[in-house]
């Protein structure tokens, strides 16, 4: 059975190297592990393909294609799943957009893949050898304990600046309004820490990416997690809240597993909008202490920012902008409020006629596609950009970089990576659709 697994392209993550296609982000784990589900009994001949990196081997011959789709990319993962149907070849879609949207997905597939796939997928695979495949399989709860190993073997080998990508939690316990993790009832699980170690000790290579979604949301847990790392001497980055700051304990025990970089959510610097989003976790008063209790640990930060909030002003541009230099933000990143359907952001915005369409590929996050309360999506679209041209401008750049002096080299390139978006961004001929 030849089987393609396949990632639509993400071109806010693509990178042109010569003739190599990189991907700034750390390797997604949904090929892999789907790759590493697949029954042995059935001998499969496991093709994956990331189109942000690779290109999709449209002529070719499968017995089935699976395409996993986020709300950004839904519309190269029906593309390719018209395409592939209309060549006769079952299509498998899958993915966070198709449990938001299980209706409109059905439409261009043969069966939908719902929740987690760690059993579905199997099941699925079992039933279309038997010529029985199901139009949809859903499972709410992720058995996580004796996972397989992902299997990094099949992956592109030179495609991402981080290679080795694990994780160890499912979900998060937040309902921040304009998140799909909670939008799509994902709840909050965690493997074994037993599995994860094992799994940390057969990786060759010493830098690791965890890429859950709040990696210390449960303490206990990332107690244990991080003092069972101590002996693997792994140099390791992931996310996790601003909460992090009011634990010193957690902090330490981070850093001594090998914690090097954080992305950290930070939003917003208006308490009100972040009250609004359900975020109010997030104290603006505070971000100075997050700073300055990481860089003290040595590692660094990557810190997100959001514009488009209900209370957002013209004026919280360059705010946000002063504010990030101020705190000597390494790598810095902005995005606009997005609202993806199922989220509350979604159903308030829509209740109150803003949204401006529903054309998902538009809904990635750096795009307008609502009216915000006290701008004009021209106004929200153009500080947008204007925030990226003066944060990365190469003085504001060596300002921050220089100034928290943590692991220089890697937070200068990753702002590089951010200034050449940031010149894609200012030529991109296509910022607001009016209609969908
Ligand atoms: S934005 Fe972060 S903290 Fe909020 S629900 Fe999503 S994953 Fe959780």
């Amino acid at each position: 059975m030849r089987i393609l697994l396949l990632l639509p392209d993400g071109r806010i993550h693509k990178v042109q190297l010569g003739s190599l296609t990189r991907s700034l982000r750390e390797a997604p784990l949904t090929l892999t592990l789907l790759a590493a589900l697949v029954p042995e009994d059935l001998q499969a001949d496991l093709s994956l393909v990331d189109e942000s990196i690779s290109p999709v081997p449209a002529e070719e011959r499968f017995d089935l294609v699976a395409i996993s789709a986020l709300t950004g990319t839904c519309h190269r993962a029906y593309h390719w799943a018209d395409h592939f149907r209309s060549k006769g070849i079952p299509v498998v879609l899958g993915g966070v957009h198709v449990t938001l949207r299980p209706e409109e997905a059905s439409a261009h597939a043969d069966a939908i893949v719902t929740g987690f796939a760690e059993r579905s997928w199997p099941r699925l695979l079992k039933d279309f050898a038997q010529g029985a495949l199901q139009p949809r399989y859903h499972d709410p709860e992720p058995p996580l304990a004796g996972l397989p190993m992902p299997r990094r073997d099949l992956q592109e080998r030179f495609g991402y600046m981080m290679p080795n990508t694990v994780f160890a939690t499912r979900g998060c316990k937040g309902t921040c309004d304009f998140c799909t993790v909670p939008a799509a009832e994902f709840g909050f699980h965690k493997r074994p820490v037993q599995d994860v170690v094992d799994e940390l000790r057969q990786i060759p290579a010493r830098r690791i990416a965890f890429n859950d979604v709040s990696i210390t949301e449960d303490r206990d847990y990332a107690k244990e997690l991080f003092t069972a790392m101590i002996p693997l001497k792994k140099k390791w980055g992931g996310l996790c809240t601003t909460r992090i700051a009011h634990d010193d304990e957690l902090l330490d025990l981070m850093a001594r597993s090998g914690c090097r970089y954080m992305l950290i959510g930070f939003e917003s610097l208006n308490a009100p909008a972040l009250q609004g989003i359900q975020k109010g976790f997030n104290q603006p008063a505070s971000y100075a202490e997050v700073m300055r209790k990481l860089h003290s640990r040595n590692i660094l930060v990557q810190g997100c920012f959001i514009f488009g909030f209900d209370h957002d002003s013209p004026s919280i541009f360059e705010e946000t902008v002063s504010l990030v230099d101020e705190l000597r933000i390494d790598i810095p990143r902005y995005a606009i409020y997005t609202p993806y359907p199922g989220t509350g952001a979604y159903t308030r915005l829509k209740q109150e006629g803003r949204l401006l369409h529903e054309n998902w590929r538009h809904y990635d996050t750096q795009h307008v596609v609502f009216r915000p309360a006290r701008m004009s999506p021209e106004d929200l679209d153009a500080g947008f950009r204007w925030a990226h041209t003066r944060t990365f401008t190469l003085r504001s750049m060596l300002h921050r970089t220089l100034a928290a002096g943590i692991w220089f080299p890697v937070a200068f390139v990753g702002n590089l990576a951010y200034r050449r978006y940031m010149h894609r961004l200012q030529a991109d001929p296509d910022r607001i659709l009016v209609t969908g």
